[in-house]
């Protein structure tokens, strides 16, 4: 009998396991080398349409070269989430781009028009990128309300073709990336079906938007100009007049046109339709919190590499490096227990998805946590890092500001954080698949040392809250229905975002109890904590009003928590291998050696050349070995 004896994973794996949050795959590994290749090496000072003419041929690069394709992206979680997250580490807009051509533009078509053999050659136009997809949902006035969007869809009976027609300024599509020439676009429109004149609600519609060559006839393009870092061709978009054939109409299985030009749903409310028409916004949530994650764990790297070579002065000391000060510790370990819990919740998020019917409340709302909670997260963390990073933060070169830049994309966009949380109270203040947590049975003086009595705290502070915010319900019942909910909103927003954070460091904890690594269960244990007491820290009056702890606990909570950050100093390491990003991913000149880096930038000009455009030739051929060697050029600067 042989045995086959499987090596046990270094606690570095496991905390490597744990920040990625689901398995490594072939694809992953296969895409982390593909962005290796030239083409996505950083390009400096590029105006915004030659970064934008470059983002596309990345995407194209990448579609070729990993052999991707919607369908085999659609039905594997771990390939989509891996896709947006390492993209959006080395380009945010390469990420923003397949984003919306795979997930929104191809999902929408293969949800709605799945098997339909008319729609092949669309899908493999798509596929090949021959055209890039669009999704045109949000018009000029219609934002977190597209509910009530305008453009329409006028069905003619007798052509059997649909008019696509924007009636007036409102109704503009706006931001879709419909602005560069020379990229063919075909786009899924949501406008509004009239049949027989009559609106029967909002579906998809496929409309070519622009060939290579030129915009379709019917088709009007304002491009929106600069987001700073963000070099999308985002532009207003409007439609004049546009027929499309019978077969671009996206009615799903569920809704029909007949051949007397009658129109008829399985689907009974236009708000059900409409649901069904952004339906591919809900795994969006996903993908752009995917996205969300790599930027924030890119951030964190980069911030974690510096402070370990970044010296300064410390009182009795000769110079230590900025990582042996609390003030420095606290919010960059507090940021990577909160990237190991982003990775964490991503996961559940995505499992639930995977294994729920589409409309499951509870695995909705946990798509809806998983964005916010990440997102949110990695924009407060992402400006931390920043910050700490001092002027070195400023520069694109070192990536952080622009990482910073694209989370706030991922803030807004496939739902906007505030508008998600108000949707979220509201269903928990009207008990719409939810119940307030159990009562706490806590009866042990505070033990700021067990995340589980962390956690009741937690638990405790939700649980009084809804119940009170449920009586006021009652007892403002009586008023208008708009003031008495706006009386309330601000609450219902803490509310939901009590929920989140709690509902995330939940997942962290029933993951902790899953690890057997003495050391890795030690150190994400006090990451999580970290993490409880920051939650704590802010909530600290309330919870002092609702008696839940007492005056003492305030400063045993701000010791506690100096006390874990500097802990985890000795840990600081192995939390960078934990990231598992290859350096030469992060390209940037305080990814290592930061003196090293700008010396070479610095390098005096060769003779008779001299000034700045000099210094910039050097720092272009820095990398080239058969220029000056460094020795000699250190030599004749004496
Ligand atoms: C990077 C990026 C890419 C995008 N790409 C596309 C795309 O390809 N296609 C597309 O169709 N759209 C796209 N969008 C648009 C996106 O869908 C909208 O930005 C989003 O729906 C929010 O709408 P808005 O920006 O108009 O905000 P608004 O609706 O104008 O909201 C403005 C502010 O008011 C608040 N607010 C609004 N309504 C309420 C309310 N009822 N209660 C309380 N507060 C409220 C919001 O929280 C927000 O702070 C993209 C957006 C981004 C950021």
């Amino acid at each position: 009998v042989t045995h086959l004896v499987l090596a046990k994973p270094s606690s570095s794996d496991v905390l490597a396991d744990a920040m990625r949050g689901r398995r490594l795959t072939a694809f992953e590994q296969r895409l982390i080398q593909v962005l290796h290749d030239p083409i996505f090496q950083r390009e400096d000072d590029l105006r915004t349409s030659e970064a934008c003419a470059l983002a596309y041929r990345r995407v194209r690069h990448l579609r070729d070269r990993l052999d991707l394709d919607a369908r085999t992206l659609m039905g594997d979680f771990d390939r989509l989430l891996a896709l947006h997250e390492w993209v959006a580490l080395v380009d945010g807009t390469v990420m923003t781009v397949l984003t919306i051509h795979y997930n929104l533009c191809m999902g929408t078509i293969f949800n709605h028009g799945e098997g339909r053999a008319e729609l092949r050659p669309l899908l493999n136009e798509l596929d090949s990128m021959q055209s890039v997809g669009v999704f045109l949902a949000t018009e000029l006035a219609y934002g977190n309300n597209v509910q009530a969007l305008e453009t329409e869809a006028l069905y003619d009976h007798e052509t059997r073709e649909f008019v696509i027609n924007t009636p007036r300024p409102e109704a503009q599509k706006f931001m879709p990336n419909t602005g560069a020439e020379g990229v063919a676009k075909l786009g899924v429109v949501l406008a509004r079906l009239k049949v027989r004149n009559r609106s029967v609600g909002v579906f998809p519609f496929i409309v070519r938007i622009r060939t290579a060559h030129a915009l379709c006839p019917g088709v009007g393009v304002a491009p929106l100009g600069d987001k700073p870092d963000y070099a999308l061709d985002n532009a207003i978009t409007f439609f004049d007049h546009v027929r499309v054939p019978f077969h671009h109409w996206l009615g799903g299985a569920e809704s029909q046109i007949d051949e007397h030009g009658q129109f008829t749903s399985r689907i009974a409310s236009g708000g059900r339709r409409f649901l069904s028409a952004m339906e591919r916004v809900q795994t969006g949530k996903l993908c752009i919190a995917a996205g969300g994650l790599g930027l924030l764990k890119s951030s964190l790297d980069l911030t974690l590499r510096y402070a370990l070579q970044r010296r300064t002065f410390g009182p009795g000391r000769r110079d230590v490096s900025v990582l042996q000060y609390r003030t420095y510790q606290r919010p960059l370990f507090e940021g990577i227990a909160a990237a190991f819990a982003c990775a964490l919740v991503l996961q559940r998020a995505a499992l639930d998805h995977a294994t729920s019917a589409p409309s499951d409340l509870r695995a909705l709302r946990m798509l809806a946590i998983a964005k916010i909670f990440i997102s949110s997260r990695s924009m407060e963390v992402i400006a931390q890092c920043r910050e700490r990073l001092g002027a070195q933060g400023l520069f694109s070169a070192n990536r952080v500001i622009t990482c910073w830049i694209h989370s706030n994309g991922v803030v807004t966009a496939e739902g906007d954080n505030e508008i998600l949380l108000l949707r979220m109270a509201r269903e928990m203040l009207v008990g719409s698949a939810y119940e307030p947590p159990a009562a706490s049975e806590w009866a042990a003086p505070p033990l700021l040392e067990s995340p589980d009595y962390l956690l009741s705290l937690l638990r405790e502070r939700e649980r009084k809250l809804v119940l009170e915010l449920r009586g006021v319900m009652r007892t403002r019942g009586q008023s208008a229905m708009f003031d008495a909910w706006n009386e309330l909103v601000c609450d219902a927003v803490e509310l939901a975002t009590l929920h989140v954070r709690r509902t995330a460091l939940e997942v962290f904890n029933e993951y902790l109890n899953g690890v057997e690594d003495v050391t890795a269960r030690d150190v994400l244990n006090r990451l999580l904590r970290l993490l409880c007491l920051k939650e704590i820290a802010g909530s600290m009056s309330n919870l002092m009003a609702q008696g839940l702890v007492d005056l003492t606990c305030d400063r045993r909570v701000a010791s506690e928590r100096s006390a874990l950050a500097g802990s985890l100093l000795a840990d600081a390491e192995l939390l960078r291998d934990a990231f598992a990003i290859p350096e030469t991913l992060l390209e940037a000149p305080i990814a290592k050696d930061y003196i090293g880096s700008y010396d070479r930038m610095s390098s005096p000009p060769p003779a008779r050349e001299s000034g700045f455009a000099v210094r910039a030739l050097a720092s272009l051929s820095a990398a080239e070995p058969e220029l000056e060697p460094e020795s000699a050029v250190k030599a004749s600067r004496g």
